[in-house]
C-alpha cells in the first residue's frame, strides 16, 4: 500500500503549483482515460525511493458556500485522517495568518508527521530564512523555503517528507520491487523467447517461427517460470476486496450481509498484515479479506460525511485489493462520484464489480432492469467490462452473487494465458483485420504474450510501437477479452523487436 501524503493550506498559497510540480514525476501511466485524467488531485509518483501519492486536499474542498476557516479545517481533517504525512503550505510572501494557526494548532494535536512549506520565496538572499523564519511560531518543527512555482527547495522538503514516513511494510516492499523490476523483466522474457526465432525476413516464415517460438516458450512457462507463482500459492492467498461508493449507497448494510451469511474467520492469515478494520470470510473455501470498508466502524468521521472525500478512502483501500466491489443507489445513480470512482479503479488497474443497490426501490420489472443496465454501461463506457449485479442489501437478494463475481474476477485478475494461444490470437487478428498503415508502411505486429497479472499485461512486439493507433489497441484489447472472457482491466504493451 503506497503512502498517502496530503498537501493542505489555505487557497491561494500555491498547493496546485506545488502539487503541479511533484506530478511531474509521477510514474507514467500506460494508458490514459479520457475523463478521468483531467482534474485530478491525486497522482502516484516516486520520491526518495519511496512510492506514494500525494493528494491535493484543496481540490476535494471547493464548498464555495463554505467559510475559508471551516475549507481549511475539513482540508485539514481530511489529511489528518487519511493520510500518513502532511504538507502544510503557507504562503511566506503575505506571511502567518490566524487561519494558519488554526490549521496548525489542529495538525499538531492530531500527532501525524508534519512538513511547513514556506512557499512563495523564489530568490536566494537572506530575507527568504528572514520570511520563513516567521513559520517556525507555528510550532510544528522545521520550516523548509519553498518556491512551488521554480522548484526551489522542494526537493530537500520532500526529502523530510519520505524521511518522517512509516518504515516500508512488506506489501510496499514487494510493490516497489515489482515497479522496479516489471520492465526488465519484460525485456527478459521477450529475449527468452525471441532466442527460439528463426533469424529471416520472409513474411510468411516469420509467423510460423513466432508460432513455433511461443510454443516452446508456452511449454517452459508450463514448467514454472519465476513470474508464475505454483498453483498451491496462488490458491491460499486471499481475496481482497474493496467495498467502495458514495456515503449511504448501502456499503455496510451490504458488508454486514454478507458476514451473516458466511461464517467469519477468526484465524490469522499467514504472509498478510491486516488493517483491525478489515472483516474476513470464507466463500466456497477461499479466503476474502473485504479491506477498509471505510465508513463501517467509522461513521462520523469527515470522509463519511463528505462526499468529496469517498474518494480518498476508496484510493486508500483499493490500493490493497484485487477486486472493487462499486455501490451506487438504484434510486440515484451514475452521477460524478460514482464514475469518478470507477475510473480510479480502472486507472489504478483493478477488477471492478459493479452493484446496483437499493433495488427493491426501483422496480422487479426484468425489462427495467435491462434499459438500466445499458443506460449504466453508457455512462459508464470505460469500464464497459465490468459485470453489473442489482441487488437490495437490505434484504439480501442477490449480495452473493456479488461475492461470487469478485472472486471470479479476482481469479481472472491473477490469470495467466496460455502463450501458444496468444499467438494463435494475433494471427487470426492479422487474418482478420489488415493492420493499419502507420508512418510509411504498415504496422507488423509479430508476437505477443503475458508479461504481468494483476492486471493482466501483454507485450506485443512490432515494427512501429509508438505509431500503433488506438483504435487497434482497443480492437486487440477486445479480442482478448472476447477470446479469454476477460472482464478486468487489460494492458498493453507495445515494444519494439530486440
Ligand atoms: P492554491 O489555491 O493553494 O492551490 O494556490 P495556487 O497553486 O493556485 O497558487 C496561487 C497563486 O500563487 C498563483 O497565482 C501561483 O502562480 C502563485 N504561486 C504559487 N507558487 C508560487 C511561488 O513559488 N512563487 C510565486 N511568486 N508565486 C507562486
Ligand atoms: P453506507 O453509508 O454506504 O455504508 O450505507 P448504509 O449501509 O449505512 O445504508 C444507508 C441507508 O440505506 C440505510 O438506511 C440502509 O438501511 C439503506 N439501505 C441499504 N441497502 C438498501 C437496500 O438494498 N434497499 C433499501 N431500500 N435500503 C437500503
Amino acid at each position: 500500500m503506497k503512502p498517502l501524503v496530503a498537501i493542505v493550506g489555505r487557497p491561494n498559497v500555491g498547493k496546485s503549483t506545488l502539487f503541479n510540480r511533484l506530478a511531474r514525476r509521477r510514474i507514467a501511466l500506460v494508458e490514459d482515460i479520457p475523463g478521468v485524467t483531467r482534474d485530478r488531485h491525486y497522482w502516484d509518483v516516486e520520491c526518495e525511493g519511496r512510492y506514494i501519492t500525494i493528494i491535493d486536499t484543496g481540490g476535494f474542498v471547493p464548498g464555495e458556500k463554505d467559510s475559508l476557516l471551516q475549507q481549511v479545517r475539513e482540508q485539514a481533517q481530511l489529511a489528518v485522517e487519511e493520510c500518513d504525512a502532511i504538507v502544510f503550505v503557507t504562503d511566506a510572501r503575505a506571511g502567518l495568518t490566524a487561519a494558519d494557526q488554526e490549521v496548525a494548532t489542529y495538525l499538531r494535536q492530531s500527532g501525524k508527521p508534519v512538513v511547513v512549506a514556506a512557499n512563495k520565496l523564489d530568490s536566494e538572499s537572506h530575507t527568504v530564512q528572514a520570511h520563513a523564519a516567521e513559520f517556525f511560531r507555528l510550532g510544528l518543527g522545521e520550516v523548509f523555503p519553498i518556491s512551488a512555482e521554480h522548484g526551489l527547495g522542494v526537493g530537500n522538503m520532500m526529502e523530510a517528507v519520505v524521511g518522517k514516513l512509516p518504515p516500508m511494510d512488506d506489501e510496499e516492499l514487494a510493490a516497489k520491487a515489482f515497479a522496479e523490476t516489471s520492465e526488465d523483466s519484460v525485456d527478459e522474457l521477450s529475449e527468452v523467447e525471441y532466442g527460439f526465432q528463426p533469424d529471416t525476413d520472409e513474411d510468411d516464415e516469420e509467423g510460423e517461427g513466432a508460432r513455433k517460438a511461443s510454443d516452446e516458450a508456452g511449454d517452459e512457462e508450463e514448467e514454472g517460470t519465476p513470474e508464475a507463482p505454483a498453483e498451491d500459492e496462488e490458491e491460499e492467498r486471499p481475496i481482497r476486496i474493496a467495498i467502495i461508493g458514495r456515503p449511504n449507497v448501502g456499503k455496510s448494510t451490504l458488508v454486514n450481509a454478507l458476514l451473516k451469511e458466511k461464517r467469519v474467520v477468526a484465524s490469522e492469515v499467514p504472509g498478510t498484515t491486516r488493517d483491525p478494520i478489515d472483516s474476513e470470510l470464507k466463500y466456497k473455501d477461499r479466503q476474502v479479506i473485504l479491506t477498509d470498508t471505510a465508513g463501517i466502524r467509522r461513521k462520523k468521521t469527515i470522509a463519511h460525511r463528505l462526499e468529496k472525500f469517498s474518494v480518498v478512502a476508496a484510493l486508500k483501500s483499493m490500493e490493497r485489493s484485487d477486486v472493487a466491489v462499486l455501490l451506487m443507489d438504484a434510486t440515484e445513480p451514475a452521477v460524478d462520484q460514482d464514475a469518478k470512482l470507477a475510473g480510479i479503479a480502472e486507472e489504478k488497474g483493478r477488477a471492478l464489480v459493479i452493484v446496483v443497490n437499493k433495488w427493491d426501490l426501483i422496480s422487479t420489472d426484468q425489462r427495467k432492469q435491462e434499459i438500466f443496465r445499458e443506460e449504466l454501461k453508457y455512462a459508464l463506457k470505460f469500464v464497459h467490462y465490468a459485470p453489473i449485479v442489482f441487488t437490495s442489501a437490505l434484504h439480501g437478494s442477490k449480495v452473493e452473487k456479488v461475492l461470487e463475481l469478485a472472486v471470479e474476477l479476482a481469479d481472472q485478475f491473477r490469470y495467466r494465458s496460455p502463450t501458444p494461444q496468444l499467438n494463435r490470437l494475433l494471427k487470426h487478428i492479422e487474418d482478420n483485420h489488415p493492420a493499419p498503415i502507420v508512418g510509411r508502411g504498415p504496422l507488423r505486429v509479430y508476437y505477443m504474450a503475458q508479461v504481468g497479472t494483476a492486471p493482466p499485461t501483454f507485450a506485443i512486439t512490432c515494427n512501429r510501437p509508438d505509431g500503433v493507433p488506438d483504435m487497434y489497441k482497443r480492437y486487440i484489447t477486445n479480442q482478448l477479452r472476447k477470446t479469454f472472457d476477460i472482464r478486468v482491466p487489460i494492458r498493453l504493451l507495445f515494444r519494439e523487436r530486440p
